[in-house]
């Protein structure tokens, strides 16, 4: 239990019965007041999640409140990790559309019992408190928070909506307009905007937290009224009016196709927000519907992958100093995000001017980030320009991010070489270059590793960690652990032409060019990917990453993958060559000066396998990187994709696709592809393992 809880406990004088077979995840007390604590202490897991044995047991211990009515009820955690994460969703898969039927209408009447207690209910929240957790706070008459408190519906990002009663009682609590806005775009609200939205009723260090408890039993706080303006949207005509706009709003984001729960929340809302009875039952029907969906089953796995990238990050992280060599786009944000983790940085650069950019850069994250002055302060002092690399003597890594090219690296690593101290390690940002050739100028190979960033650093999550012929399975696991005390998401793959992530990614954005010779026009291009579900099409991605990187990049795969990569066409070399780099210039394949380029097309006449032309190649690069052992299986590679990319997580990943649409059926496109195109679209023999 949390050291705050327990002081809190002291003050009330309580004592709390234990979490076992008869109190289960929940433990309970009545103190001399009067007042029942439901204090959740999930047993099986150091966060707390509404399971269906939490919500068993809280009918056994609503029951009990029943029979015996306190003077007031509190429900709060005892976990350190906040109040409840949502709904366990682990146990949705196995559930099943009955199950989750059943389950879901027992929960919705424990809950409206506790709102129809007798008796003032009250909850305590520290921490987060989401989706499921957030809506049995909703059931209580008063919600206390304690600072750094956040409230949200984060499941929209499952493919879902609130199902345990939110989608009516957050817009009864503050109001339609702003419950949807939460409810659709599943941002947290933190504790002054809930404390402002009305969430919650006050806002209180935990020190005081016994003494607002004993207020609100002596009725000493009003309870909360909501917006007169919520009245208008009784009538369906309002409703109907504020659908369409949100509708549209969410098309922006969101298409229907691919992302339905939205819109199911707008039409729930639309259709039965006047009646809470009809809601509550339209509630049910359409979670669970949503549950069952393709979409929610492939966003759920999203989640699932990404925890295990997670815990591939969760090891023993020993790593306290890093130095920096090389301040441009990827070293700056390199050091800048070690920096904001508590690391020691050192940062070193030829370039004294890159030095000064980088510190700019990292106030900017900072900012981006919402670190308070004395986070931002605190991060820039432990973020020290080190134009002589005084640093690389003392540090525990040394990353190289020094312009890409092998002379460069090869004389850092020559220069570095006698300076390391002991059991440090050193890696390369390399996306094109192979670990293994910049080994040989690295004394200690067993500690030489990539540690292949994305660009930008502070906003894409994924890492490969790249292991080389000699790099050590410990080597391996210590900068694992490094990426998750960074907050990233580490990937350990093998040493590979482009890895895992840019072997799949080129041939993306080189076909699109091939296409653009045969006359295709960019715009139909990337409307076609974005509407398979990219985040961006794959001639914006090129202006994006810049034009000159990535043709570096395609000419290194090409030189190794020989026909397995599209030719690369003149017209990317000519742009280079007058250093129209794409979107860092203002100039590539799209004009950015006007900032991002919106591109929208009609499809009607584009060629008939122009989708697959781009998507395919994808999926055959990653069977071969499968084959090839460079990706430890298909979980990993599918949620390195989706992490780096952003590759259409509602399709689960790009294995999970090709399984999905059946691998005879992708095996089947890429052969005919390959008769009119040409051998690059040469269906991997990889494929036969994964059928
Ligand atoms: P950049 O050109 O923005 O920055 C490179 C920096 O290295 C410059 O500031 C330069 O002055 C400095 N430098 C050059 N020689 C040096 C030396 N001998 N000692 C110290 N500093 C030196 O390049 P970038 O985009 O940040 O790329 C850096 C590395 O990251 C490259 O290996 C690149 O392949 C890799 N990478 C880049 C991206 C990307 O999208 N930009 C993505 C992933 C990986």
């Amino acid at each position: 239990m949390t050291g705050h809880v327990l002081n809190f406990l002291g003050e009330t004088k309580l004592e709390l019965g234990p979490t076992d077979k008869a109190n289960g995840n929940w433990r309970t007390g009545r103190d001399d007041a009067g007042v029942l604590w439901l204090v959740l202490d999930k047993t099986d897991s150091g966060t707390n999640t509404i399971s269906e044995a939490v919500i068993r047991e809280l009918d056994r211990h609503i029951a009990e409140a029943e029979a015996d009515l306190p003077k007031a009820l509190v429900i709060r955690s005892a976990k350190d990790t906040g109040f409840a994460a949502g709904a366990d969703i682990s146990s949705f898969d196995e559930m099943g559309r009955s199950g989750a039927d059943d389950l879901l209408s027992d929960a919705h009447k424990v809950l409206d019992r506790i709102e129809n207690l007798n008796c003032a209910t009250i909850c305590v929240v520290h921490g987060a408190a989401l989706g499921a957790g957030f809506e049995l706070a909703l059931a209580c008459d008063y919600r206390i928070a304690t600072p750094g408190a956040s409230f949200g519906f984060p499941e929209v990002q499952l493919g879902l909506h609130p199902g345990l009663g939110g989608t009516f009682r957050l817009p009864a609590l503050i109001g339609p307009t702003d419950a949807m806005t939460m409810m659709l775009t599943g941002k947290t609200a933190h504790t002054k905007r809930a404390k402002d939205q009305g969430i919650v009723d006050t806002v209180i260090e935990e020190r005081h937290v016994a003494a607002a408890v004993a207020a609100m039993v002596n009725g000493d706080v009003d309870e909360h009224n909501p917006r007169v303006t919520s009245r208008a949207f009784e009538f369906g005509q309002a409703r109907a009016i504020a659908a369409r706009q949100m509708r549209s709003r969410t098309e922006k984001k969101a298409p229907k196709d691919h992302y339905p729960a939205p819109y199911a929340l707008i039409d729930l809302w639309e259709e039965h927000g006047g009646d809470r009875e009809e809601m509550q039952g339209a509630e049910i029907e359409s979670f669970v519907q949503l549950l069952d969906s393709e979409t929610s089953k492939n966003l759920r796995r999203v989640f699932f992958l990404r925890q295990r990238l997670k815990e591939a990050g969760h090891g023993d992280d020993d790593i306290s100093h890093v130095h920096v060599v090389g301040a441009g786009a990827m070293g700056s944000e390199i050091a800048a995000m070690s920096a904001i983790r508590g690391k020691i940085v050192t940062l070193g650069d030829i370039d004294t001017d890159a030095l000064g950019r980088a510190i700019k850069r990292a106030v900017q994250i900072c900012n981006d980030k919402h670190l308070s002055g004395t986070e931002t302060r605190d991060a820039l002092d432990r973020l020290m320009p080190d134009p002589q690399g005084y640093g690389i003597a003392s540090a525990d890594l040394v990353i190289e991010a020094a312009s890409e090219e092998k002379k460069i690296k090869e004389k850092i690593f020559k220069g570095i070489k006698s300076k390391l101290k002991k059991d440090a390690l050193l890696a390369t940002n390399t996306s094109s270059l192979s670990v293994d050739d910049l080994a040989s100028n690295v004394l200690a190979k067993s500690r030489f590793a990539g540690l292949h960033f994305f660009n930008p650093v502070s906003k894409i999550d994924l890492v490969e960690v790249v292991k080389g012929a000699a790099t050590t399975d410990k080597t391996a696991r210590r900068l694992a652990a490094f990426c998750g005390s960074i907050g990233k998401l580490p990937a350990t793959v093998q040493d590979y032409p482009g890895f895992v992530v840019n072997r799949a990614l080129v041939p993306y954005m080189i076909e699109a060019m091939v296409l653009m010779d045969e006359g295709v026009s960019k715009e139909v291009i990337d409307t076609a990917a974005v509407r398979f579900g990219m985040p961006m099409g794959p001639v914006t991605l090129a202006d994006q990453v810049g034009l000159d990187i990535g043709l570096h990049v395609a000419e290194s795969l090409a030189e190794k993958l020989g026909d397995k990569m599209p030719p690369i066409n003149d017209d990317l070399r000519q742009k280079v060559e007058r250093g129209d780099l794409g979107k860092k210039t203002g100039n590539g394949f799209y004009d950015w000066s006007d900032g991002t380029p919106y591109t929208d097309a009609d499809l009607t006449d584009a060629p008939d396998d122009l989708t697959d032309r781009l998507i395919l190649p994808m999926l055959n690069a990653c069977a071969e990187v499968l084959r090839e052992g460079v990706a430890r299986d298909a979980d990993q590679l599918d949620g390195a994709m989706i992490f780096a990319t952003g590759w259409a997580p509602f399709r689960g990943g790009p294995i999970n696709y090709a399984k999905s649409r059946g691998i005879t059926e992708i095996i089947e496109a890429l052969r005919k592809l390959q008769e009119t195109h040409g051998p690059r679209f040469a269906p991997d023999a990889g494929w036969s393992d994964l059928d």
